[in-house]
């Protein structure tokens, strides 16, 4: 059976954003942590403000014909927000909230994440403001190629290179590669990333961001003088990162004590059979409701469990000031992007708890999306377990890069991340000196 192609209907990861506390916000978060690296490593006032802005914002009016004959139109954006390194990179989402404020903010998160995890990578994001689940597959494609349309002057493989984000998956990057190669004359596969496997997608990339989030781990429980075995861990979330994550913790010898989705949370002392839950999960819809061997606990419990190391692995903001003085884990992985308020880490970092921050922690997904890409220039594929050892390398490597900055400059792991992120987007800014 081929790549399954169908799109996702029952996982939207985003909270409301009505709900949101002030210290919520996206953009700011995101631009808190930047100040705060920006001004421990006395960036130049001038480097400051080019860093502080989207070089290229593009807003697209997308007309679509639906099923029933009537043209809808619908908004699409795509922000370039630094191309320095190299190609912008960076995934496009279809939700009704997505804004432009919330696609900036996505595409400086990516820059400073392909930063990290050093990849020749600039940062983008894209959106369109559409609900996907009302949609056909035949106006979901027409609104797809006619978004790629659009934005086409932007998009290559030597200059911007989408991928799959919340509410699109492969199939939307086959018809984006499609449309582009039809544009262009010729196959361009490098054009996206996170494409199916038989048209240049790469193996291992749907595993990698839990595999990363695996590496990562093991590495602070190492750095913290604490056994892998036995080390009990909670998890929430069990889609593609929680899942995996879950499963590989397992493997290499962790007791997972707790797991949790959007339709239950679940807690075993003793340790949960991961493979088991992933079996059940999916043949139930993909939700553990209902899963016999463990208790049932409140997500909120799940999060403030006793135990070693905590993985959030599902939404924005579960972490915030109203519950980060109750967490008890002494390692947090931070699968999810932004799981973590701003306004909490000081509480976190307080109590001692260790944080692998998000642009460290799923770094996984871009650094073998970067590996689909390169394949895809040399038209060379490589073994899963290639692809799996080079991850390990990187990850293993940006984490210690991460922790020395973390000693030298006595900060948390974020804001070292940060600032190796940002260093780095710097150095090319000045070797490279302002065009014109
Ligand atoms: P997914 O849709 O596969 O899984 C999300 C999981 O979260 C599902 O199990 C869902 O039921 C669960 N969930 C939703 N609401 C919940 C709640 N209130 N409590 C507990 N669980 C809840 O998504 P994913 O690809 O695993 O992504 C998860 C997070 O990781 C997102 O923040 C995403 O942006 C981030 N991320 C994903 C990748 C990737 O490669 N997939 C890469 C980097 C970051």
């Amino acid at each position: 059976m081929p790549t399954d192609l169908r799109l996702p209907t029952h996982t939207i990861v985003k909270p409301d954003k009505d709900i949101f506390l002030d210290e919520e916000n996206p953009f700011e978060g995101m631009m808190l942590r930047f100040d705060k690296a920006a001004e421990l490593l006395d960036l130049e006032p001038g480097l400051y403000r080019v860093l502080r802005h989207p070089e290229k914002q593009i807003i697209v009016s997308i007309p679509v014909m639906k099923d029933n004959g009537e043209v809808e139109v619908y908004t699409g954006y795509r922000v370039l927000y630094n191309t320095s390194r190299g190609p912008a990179k960076g995934g496009i989402r279809f939700d009704t909230q997505v804004t432009l404020e919330e696609v900036k903010a996505l595409a400086a998160w990516m820059t400073w994440k392909c930063a990290v995890v050093n990849i020749p990578f600039g940062g983008a994001k894209g959106g369109v403001v559409c609900d996907p689940r009302t949609m056909s597959v035949t106006e979901l494609e027409r609104l797809t190629r006619r978004y790629t349309a659009g934005i086409i002057s932007v998009l290559g493989p030597d200059s911007d290179v989408p991928a799959p984000d919340v509410n699109t998956n492969e199939r939307v990057m086959a018809w984006i590669m499609d449309t582009y190669s039809m544009h262009v004359g010729h196959t361009t596969t490098a054009v996206v990333t996170g494409k199916p496997v038989e048209m240049g997608g790469s193996l291992g990339r749907r595993e990698a961001t839990g595999r990363g989030c695996m590496f990562v781990t093991k590495e602070a429980l190492s750095h913290l003088g604490m056994p892998i075995k036995g080390t009990t861990v909670a998890v929430q979330g069990f889609g593609n990162v929680g899942s995996v994550a879950a499963q590989l913790l397992h493997a290499a010898g962790c007791k997972i004590v707790a797991i949790s989705d959007r339709s239950v949370s679940l807690y075993d002392p003793n340790g949960i059979d991961v493979d088991e839950a992933i079996e059940y999960a999916k043949k139930n819809n993909h939700h553990l409701d209902g899963y016999p061997r463990a208790e049932v606990i409140s997500g909120a419990d799940l999060l403030t469990l006793d135990g070693d190391v905590l993985l959030p692995a599902a939404l924005e903001n579960v972490i915030t000031t109203k519950n980060a003085g109750q967490i008890r884990a002494r390692i947090i992985c931070e699968g999810a992007n932004g799981p973590t308020t701003a306004a909490a880490d000081s509480i976190l970092e307080e109590n001692g708890i260790f944080v692998i921050p998000d642009i460290l922690a799923n770094a996984g997904g871009v650094t073998v999306s970067y590996f689909e890409w390169v394949q895809d220039r040399g038209g060379y594929f490589w073994t899963e377990q290639l692809v799996n050892d080079r991850l390990r390398d990187i990850m293993v490597k940006s984490f210690h890069d991460v922790l020395t900055i973390s000693k030298q400059h006595k900060v948390n792991m974020r804001t070292a991340a940060y600032m190796l992120a940002v260093s780095r987007v710097a150095t090319v800014h000045r070797l490279r000196g302002i065009y014109a």
